[in-house]
């Protein structure tokens, strides 16, 4: 008999972390308040199990192709799995999210671990920075807000020859456009505030892995360090997560067009779009200023931070002290929606020609 195909991610994003159907049964896992269960079975206590993580983690570990634990942020899940590492080196993407690297330069001025920040696009310098003390290469891909992307698969074979762990922040990409663990990486982390939940109304984070050991131990260090999300804010993820191939196709089509359409326009010096996904970086001739402007000027687009939202966001990201000083001052990240795409061009062409003009 022919084996049955393997259901494809819009058929996983509306049927994974659901009840069984039996006559009765919610279709929907309902939102558990509770922070202990009577005792003597697997859950005993709500920092060890809730059961709307248990949905939304099963319908992220199938889009991701393994397994997926819920944190309570995305940074509280890229610090569980910094917390694998001491005393050894981490190669990182130079231009990750700026809280990574601000994590990495805690991390390392208390001596926990050493960091040391690469081209995450130049293969070849990334695999040249493996040594014997390194534990971990942390990739983002495309970099926040750099826009830069990294050959996933090349570097996963370098490092695995090393015998060195390979994370992808895969926040941007979201699993719909790229599947690490399939290329090759051994943990995949997400800011799950961002795409997965998809509407600018909860932070979450989440862990996912192939390897069942590696699950258990990242399992073990979140029961001891408590960062869990609430049981509602799980929820509400899942029930983004159900539309996140529709967000992402529709957002992606909008980005791509506007990126067509920004590349020559004369208040820009650069427009960074890597080719898939809906977040897009422009540079704005002449600096902060103008850029400021820019971000002041429209009524559709929002001046915001976080990204990945329905509605279409933008910021000028060195309004961050914290953010790299390589990333030019007049970058606007655009974090585009699923608004009508000639609205979105309309407002954001106004908004950009009247500092051209
Ligand atoms: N990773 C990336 C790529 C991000 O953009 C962010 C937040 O902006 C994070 C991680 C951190 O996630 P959170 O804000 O949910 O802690």
């Amino acid at each position: 008999m022919a084996e049955t195909p393997p259901l494809r991610a819009h058929t996983v994003a509306v049927h994974a972390g659901r009840p069984p159907h039996d006559i009765d049964q919610p279709l929907n896992v309902p939102i558990t308040m509770a922070s202990t269960y009577v005792a003597g079975g697997a859950k005993e206590y709500g920092r060890y199990a809730n059961d709307s993580w248990t949905a939304f983690e099963e319908t992220l570990g199938a889009l991701e192709g393994g397994r997926a634990l819920a944190f309570a942020s995305g940074m509280a899940a890229i610090v569980a799995v910094l917390d694998l590492v001491s005393d050894s080196t981490v190669i990182a993407a130079r231009h990750s999210y700026q809280g990574t690297v601000g994590m990495l330069g805690d991390l390392e001025a208390r001596g926990r671990l050493r960091a040391r920040l690469v081209d995450i696009s130049d293969t070849a310098a990334v695999t040249a920075a493996i040594d014997d003390e390194t534990a971990l290469v942390w990739i983002e891909s495309p970099t926040n807000p750099a826009m830069e992307v990294a050959d996933i698969a090349a570097i996963a074979e370098a490092a695995h020859a090393a015998g060195v762990r390979v994370v992808v922040d895969n926040t941007f990409a979201t699993p719909i456009l790229q599947r690490p663990l399939e290329l090759g990486a051994d943990i995949v982390v997400h800011s799950a505030t961002k795409y997965l939940a998809g509407h600018s109304d909860l932070l979450m984070g989440a862990v996912v892995v192939a390897d069942p050991e590696l699950y258990d131990v990242l399992k073990g260090r979140r029961d001891l360090t408590g960062a869990v999300p609430g049981a509602f804010e799980a929820w509400l993820a899942l029930r983004g997560l159900r539309t996140l191939p529709l967000r992402v196709e529709r957002a992606s089509a909008n980005a791509a067009e506007l990126a067509r359409r920004l590349s020559d326009h004369p208040a820009l010096t650069e427009v960074r779009y890597p080719g898939l996904g809906a977040m897009v970086a422009i540079v704005v001739a002449g600096g902060a200023d103008p850029a400021d402007l820019v971000v002041r000027s429209t009524e559709v687009w929002t001046h915001a931070t976080s990204l990945g939202g329905v509605e279409s966001t933008f910021e000028r990201r060195r309004r961050w002290r914290t953010e790299a000083t390589t990333i030019p001052e007049g970058l606007i990240r655009l974090s585009v929606g699923i608004e009508d795409v000639e609205d979105l061009w309309r407002d954001l062409a106004g908004a950009l020609d009247r500092i051209a003009g």
